[in-house]
């Protein structure tokens, strides 16, 4: 028999095709978890339980007629709610778009409902993905299952939370500064920022789109790797896609190949800021992995400390663009306000006035302030200019090593409130993160500790950032790792 905690997608896969288990039955024990245990950890929105008992029957049936099913069949995931997936709501964690349902599928979705992967539900994030602790959901609250005094990060708190309460066995988040990895560090499971154009952003509610990419969220970087790679790759519908080919030493990286690789160490990643037990989990990672003879070597990124200012210049003044959307003329929360409007300020008033939160106009504003003419030269140019330069820094870096392995998170995951009220400390959260987005680089987050210990300690992260279109390397060695570490 299985239980919730020990499934993974391989062991999924494998308890299916050997018929120990149905997709039904095991669909089934998701959804009672999920209502027994969600109303503690608020990891979901909605929940798609027809939907999702439709595809299981339809996985079972393809088993029971000995049809040869993929990896993904039936594998229960969740997908963070700013992904679309048709005829089901997607409201991006905020009120503006509260009822809204999706009229298509993201390209990551078709690809997934082509493996026929189970969608459980929509997960709860940050509106718009703007955060860093899923505070800022317009919803409720997320609370990391470690210790529900705490937040699971964000803004994919929902789907890493999902996943570290077993409430599904994989799931989908998005990272535009750290959203991904710094929810997977917070809640012990593994999360993958993937290569900006690997994997398609279309019907991904965008928030800053030079930066925006979909990853996945599981317990095993193998899963990651097996799910990277059935989302991975173009649609007609995202420009910005290079429709790479990646190849099978994603799911079986070769030891030999995995030990002629070089790990650089960055010291601008190791300020004396950095919580001490992370520093010191860091190092016994490096420990670990010099025992498996791997290299490292000491390297450094001079540029990194302008990582942050750069992208909360580019990030609003994309976010200010993509939210002009949202005007209430269309996607409008109340057809009946609009239809009664006086004039176009009443609109807005209501639509954004009322629909964003805080932190999404204070983007907003800021964004439409960088970008205003006067002042587009001194903020926007310039953080342009300073995003090549962390740009070059990586490349540079790249011609000595080929990974480079950094904390994820300067902290341990704080308490719920403790940072709401200063986005200045919020944002610092993302300082090991966002300069992989400004680069456009891959990078995995991986637990240090195991994430099933259930000691009460905090889960810590490293990351694992690899050069364009080589998450094989990080993968590889993050594979490894988790073969020597537990
Ligand atoms: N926390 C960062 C921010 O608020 C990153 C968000 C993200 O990656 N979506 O901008």
């Amino acid at each position: 028999m299985y239980s919730l905690k020990n499934l993974t997608i391989k062991s999924f896969h494998e308890g299916l095709t050997a018929k120990k288990f149905s997709a039904l039955e095991v669909t089934r024990v998701f959804f009672d978890h999920i209502k027994e245990t969600d109303k503690k950890i608020g990891a979901y929105l909605s929940l798609n339980e027809e939907g999702a008992i439709k595809t299981a029957e339809r996985v079972d049936l393809a088993i029971s007629q000995n049809e040869p099913v993929g990896a993904l069949a039936g594998v229960p995931i969740a997908v963070k709610d700013n992904i679309l997936i048709k005829a089901l709501p997607a409201t991006a964690g905020s009120k503006s778009l509260e009822g809204h349902i999706a009229s298509y599928s993201a390209g990551v979705i078709q690809k997934l409902k082509k493996e026929l992967v189970t969608f459980l539900g929509k997960t709860n994030l940050d509106e718009f993905a703007m955060g860093s602790s899923t505070e800022n959901s317009g919803f409720h609250l997320t609370r990391n299952p470690h210790d529900l005094d705490r937040v699971p990060g964000g803004s994919s708190g929902g789907s890493a939370a999902a996943v570290a309460s077993h409430q599904a066995v994989a799931g989908l988040g998005s990272d535009t500064g750290g959203s991904v990895r710094q929810p997977a560090a917070f809640c012990g499971v593994v999360g993958l920022k993937t290569t900006y154009g690997s994997v398609s952003r279309s019907g991904l509610i965008a928030m800053a789109s030079s930066l925006d990419q979909i990853g996945p969220i599981a317990k095993t970087v193998e899963d990651v790797a097996m799910l990277f790679r059935a989302i991975a790759g173009g649609d007609d519908y995202d420009a910005t896609n290079s429709n790479p080919e990646y190849g099978e030493e994603l799911l079986n990286p070769s030891l030999e190949k995995i030990r002629a690789l070089t790990v650089g160490i960055p010291s601008e990643y190791f300020p004396k800021e950095l919580d001490e037990e992370i520093g010191k989990a860091v190092d016994g990672v490096v420990m670990d992995l010099q025992g498996l003879k791997i290299n490292f070597k000491k390297i450094t990124l001079p540029h990194t400390k302008y990582a942050l200012p750069c992208y909360y210049i580019i990030m609003p003044a994309e976010v200010s663009s993509n939210l002009a959307r949202f005007d209430g003329i269309r996607y409008s929360r109340i057809e009946e306000k609009r239809l009664n409007a006086k004039n176009l300020r009443e609109i807005y008033t209501h639509q954004k006035g009322e629909g964003f939160g805080t932190e999404a106009k204070r983007r907003v504003i800021l964004g439409t302030f960088v970008l205003s003419s006067g002042y587009y030269d001194a903020y926007y140019q310039k953080a342009q200019q300073v995003r090549t330069l962390i740009k070059q820094d990586f490349d540079e870096a790249f011609k000595k090593v080929d990974v480079i392995l950094t904390p994820v998170t300067p902290t341990l995951p704080f308490r719920i409130g403790e940072k709401i009220s200063d986005p200045y400390q919020m944002y610092l959260s993302d300082i090991f993160t966002i300069p992989v987005n400004l680069a456009g680089l891959p990078a995995v987050s991986i637990p240090v500790n195991d994430w099933n210990k259930g000691d009460g300690s905090l889960p810590v992260g490293f990351q694992l950032i690899g050069r364009h279109f080589r998450e094989a390397d990080i993968l590889g060695v993050g594979q490894y790792y988790e073969k020597i570490a537990k």
